[in-house]
């Protein structure tokens, strides 16, 4: 048993000063306020649970900066997806290996302690499965062995090149599997994850252009519960093809067609019209929400103000992991509101709230539900997994309480991180995570390879 003792804590309902956490099996088993600190470790700071990033494609790390410069005409996500397929194509299981590695360690320094990869890289570079169908999914599961990362891995259904069940391009064909490989695909990934400390497996497919209705119901039969994650209604033309193939806008389609509940996270839901705006509040689907991302690859802006409104749960994912950082998602969240209403703290939901309390609160209830793990706060049952700020940083000296998570948030962002803790582990220290150096070196080798 590990008995800390934590100098400030975020508890379910609030502040508390002394908190004493038992902890054992990487799970807290007592809480006691006001704990006398005889006996116990100390831990100094203010201490948040950590954020639970809902979704990331770890090996984009490696392509962030490739793709900043202006082709000849109207770059969009769809000329950045040539260069990503382009990146891919390369890649060795041990480059897979390396860039999770380093992804995941960035994302611990950064204040995300537990991960959903969207997993959909899965063949060898000419498109035929490695000996092991899970062998690239066996190497996220290495990563977050070596990095701490708390896992829920998402091995992702991918049949198809576009809406209408057309046939894959060549840039796609290490994601491709037909139902019966997904369900060996799957089974691999679980007995990849026994090694860990309490990951999961859950299923993704892909988006509505890369699955049929058939194949969609199909995967799902197949796998009853555990989290199910999409990616849906990011592009205009996304929509607009979803259109000319159904009739239906995809998160119309997807709630009329599939068993939307809160198993489900919705990834981007970018386009939404009133209706598939309320609706998707009032069934608990997750929105997945990556606002650097989507600003990245110019998406457009979700709907947070009506969607909080009618009290839809959301999270944020670091998705291609352009910029990795837990505060800076929340932040963009909430500035992509100010610049579409042209109001301030358009997403704390009543006078006298603080703006960044609220953004931490709900990615922490939604996060936790979109991974399918005990996580995202500091109460008996839930992983120990504690992301400590500064309260000596500069931003945050003079604070106190919600004005902390302010500060965190607009302010200092990710500087403000000293300690992460994962399963009663501590993993980062004064910022640094502990194998920081030896991952770093294996990740610039991968990449000056790739990429020079
Ligand atoms: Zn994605």
């Amino acid at each position: 048993m590990q008995k800390l003792v934590l100098d400030h804590a975020l508890l379910p309902d609030g502040w508390a000063k002394n908190v004493g956490i038992d902890v054992e099996g990487g799970v807290i088993r007592a809480v006691y306020r006001d704990a006398a600190p005889k006996g116990r470790e100390r831990i100094a700071g203010i201490a948040l649970p950590g954020l639970p990033n809902l979704h990331s494609h770890t090996f984009q790390r490696g392509m962030a900066g490739l793709a900043e410069t202006r082709g000849p005409v109207g770059d969009s996500f769809w000329t950045w997806r040539q260069v990503m397929y382009r990146f891919l194509g390369q890649l060795t299981p041990d480059d897979v290996e390396a860039i999770a590695a380093f992804a995941m360690m960035e994302m611990l320094e950064g204040g995300f302690t537990a991960l959903a990869e969207f997993h959909y890289l899965h063949h060898d570079i000419d498109g035929r499965p490695y000996g092991d169908i899970a062998e690239l999914a066996a190497r996220i599961a290495s990563a977050s062995h070596e990095t701490g990362m708390g896992l829920t891995l998402l091995p992702v259904f991918y049949a198809q090149g576009g809406f209408g069940a057309a046939a894959p391009r060549e840039g796609q064909r290490r994601f491709i599997n037909d139902v019966s490989g997904f369900a060996r695909l799957v089974e691999g990934a679980r007995k990849a994850v026994t090694a860990l400390d309490d990951a999961i497996v859950g299923i993704a497919p892909h988006s509505l252009r890369a699955v049929t209705p058939e194949s969609l119901r199909e995967i799902q039969a197949l796998h009853p519960s555990g989290p199910i994650h999409i990616h849906v209604a990011e592009q205009v033309k996304e929509v607009e093809d979803c259109i000319a193939w159904s009739g239906q806008r995809p998160v119309a389609w997807l709630l009329d067609h599939a068993p939307v509940d809160e198993r489900w996270c919705l990834i981007h839901a970018t386009h939404l019209d009133a209706n598939e705006t309320r609706v998707m509040a009032e069934i608990g689907a997750v929105a997945g929400l990556c606002p650097i991302t989507e600003a990245n690859l110019g998406d457009g802006i979700f709907n947070g103000l009506e969607y909080l409104a009618a009290g839809g749960a959301f999270g944020v994912g670091s998705d291609s992991n352009i910029e990795i950082s837990a505060p800076a998602e929340l932040k963009i969240f909430e500035y992509s509101q100010r610049l579409k209403h042209k109001a301030r703290n358009v997403l704390a939901q009543s006078e006298g709230q603080s703006t960044g309390r609220s953004l931490y609160d709900g990615a922490l209830q939604g996060g936790a539900r979109a991974l399918g793990r005990a996580i995202g706060a500091i109460e008996v049952g839930h992983r120990a997994d504690f992301v400590i700020l500064d309260q000596n940083h500069p931003d945050l000296a003079s604070l106190s309480a919600d004005r902390w998570l302010d500060s965190y948030i607009f302010v200092a962002g990710k500087a403000a991180i000293d300690t992460v803790i994962v399963g009663g582990k501590s993993v980062v220290s004064q910022g640094r995570h502990r194998n920081r150096d030896a991952i770093t070196a294996r990740y610039k080798n991968a990449i000056t390879r790739i990429v020079g």
